[in-house]
């Protein structure tokens, strides 16, 4: 067999499940297409140790990490298919080669879709953002916004306004009940009912959001919660189980990071029904010591997982 084990996707769980491979001494290939989640925002933070670095910084430092062990090896590839074989997995690489491994761990992350509206795509990342622990406070206290696409706004205007004051648009699409509305105002959250039909401001930086009605609310940052999706189904024909999560499917794995296929192993966002850079990393040292350890304890792969 080629490799102990391909690891398909290079950034926070990919690179966090290689070191504990390389650091057992373990033959391992990491296919990457550099493309993190978190590439349109100019720094990531609440990563341990790397808060306000950029995204591709980060990973250029825990690859340097990882390029003094002798076994790690990295290919600047895309994987495109994966299937099991008589000893374990191969995998097809977009030009068409085959590589092949007694174990995988699949870390190749998440795709956002984000609502069709003039002016939304260019923030993202800025000042159109996800998660307001992880940019939140870099608004300073300014006016924010939440846009529902369903009644997960609810859950995202009750914490916002520990950012800045905030405000609902319902958009049509999240009604909330008189006790959820007494909730909103507890918490001094403004509902607005007029959609909001674009967003205003020299791109990335937000200064409103104009509504269908021809005002315009002042805001720094727009939250919302994007529909998410694999970025690849190169594992379909494996046939690893996926969950229903609050923003689309991701793979479902047990304690142990472990898939329904055994010897095939997910972590990151691709694994998680939510998820940030840190719980990845994390995700991605547990399947990286589950790889191990069932390379040891079920080498002919015979336990279902
Ligand atoms: C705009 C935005 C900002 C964010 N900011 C923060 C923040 O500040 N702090 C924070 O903690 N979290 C932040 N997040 C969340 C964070 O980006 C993710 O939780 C984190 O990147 C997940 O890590 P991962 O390793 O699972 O996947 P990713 O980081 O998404 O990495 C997946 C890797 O797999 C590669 N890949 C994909 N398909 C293939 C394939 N077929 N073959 C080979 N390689 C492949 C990709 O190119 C990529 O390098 C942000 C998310 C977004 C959308």
């Amino acid at each position: 067999m080629e490799h102990d084990v391909i690891i398909i996707g290079g950034s926070f769980a990919g690179l966090s499940a290689a070191m504990q491979l390389a650091r057992a001494r373990r033959d391992v290939l990491v296919l990457d297409t550099g493309s993190t989640r978190n590439r349109f925002a100019a720094s990531s933070h609440g990563f341990p140790g790397q808060d306000g670095r950029s995204p591709a910084m980060i990973r250029e430092i825990l690859r340097a990490e990882l390029g003094k062990y002798p076994t790690i090896r990295f290919r600047d590839a895309e994987a495109m298919a994966a299937s099991r074989q008589a000893e374990g997995f191969a995998v097809l690489l977009a030009e068409g080669e085959k590589v092949a491994a007694r174990r995988l761990v699949l870390a190749y992350g998440l795709r956002d879709t984000l609502p069709d509206l003039p002016g939304l795509s260019e923030r993202w990342g800025t000042s159109v953002l996800h998660c307001p622990y992880c940019h939140g406070y870099e608004l300073n206290g300014q006016p924010v916004g939440v846009l529902a696409r369903n009644e997960l706004a609810m859950h995202q205007a009750m914490l916002l306004p520990d950012w800045g004051p905030t405000t609902l648009f319902t958009q049509g699409v999240f009604d909330p009940t008189s006790d959820q509305r007494q909730a909103l105002v507890a918490r001094g959250v403004s509902v607005e009912d007029a959609p909001v039909t674009g967003l205003i401001g020299p791109a990335p930086k937000l200064d409103a959001v104009r509504l269908a009605d021809g005002r315009d609310v002042p805001l720094a940052g727009l939250f919302l919660a994007p529909q998410t999706a694999p970025t690849s189904d190169l594992v379909a024909s494996l046939g690893c189980r996926t969950n229903d999560g609050p923003t689309g499917p991701y793979l479902a794995v047990d304690g142990m990071q472990a898939t329904s296929v055994p010897g095939v192993f997910a972590a990151g966002d691709l694994a998680a029904p939510m998820a940030n850079a840190t719980l990845a990393a994390a995700a991605g040292v547990m399947a990286g010591g589950s790889a191990h350890r069932s390379l040891i304890f079920d080498p002919e792969l015979t336990q279902t997982a």
